[in-house]
């Protein structure tokens, strides 16, 4: 497997600003936020995008689904509104090649996103 920076947080070798830190799960502070709250929840195992992600069938995406919706709620967003957002593929925007999902909250959103 080719070097990821994201494997590279989950191990612990790359620092970052960690928010949930469970058995298969782990949360962190997006670096470049685009929103006063923007938090990466992604799986300590490598999967390049969510459907391979949903394709392991073992509960995986369930759990990194609530657990982001857990996020949502400590970090006081989870009444007034967030986003949970998947870029898949290099059209969408995915610049990571490791499943995160962005939880964003925190401001007016509009729609369609950009
Ligand atoms: P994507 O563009 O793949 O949907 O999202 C990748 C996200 O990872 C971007 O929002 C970017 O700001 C964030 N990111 C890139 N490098 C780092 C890093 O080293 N640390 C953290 N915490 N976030 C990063
Ligand atoms: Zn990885």
């Amino acid at each position: 497997m080719p070097e990821c920076l994201f494997c590279g947080i989950a191990a612990g070798e790359i620092p970052a600003t960690v928010v949930l830190d469970g058995k298969r799960v782990i949360a962190f502070r997006d670096v470049n936020p685009q929103a006063s709250t923007h938090v990466l929840v992604i799986p300590r195992d490598h999967y390049p995008n969510v459907a391979a992600l949903a394709s392991a069938g073992d509960g995986l995406l369930n759990e990194l689904i609530t657990e982001a919706h857990q996020v949502a709620v400590a970090e006081g967003i989870a009444d007034s509104g967030y986003r949970i957002v998947f870029n898949t593929g290099p059209g969408a925007g995915q610049t990571v090649g490791h499943v995160h999902a962005h939880v964003l909250g925190g401001r007016p959103m509009t729609w369609p996103p950009g």
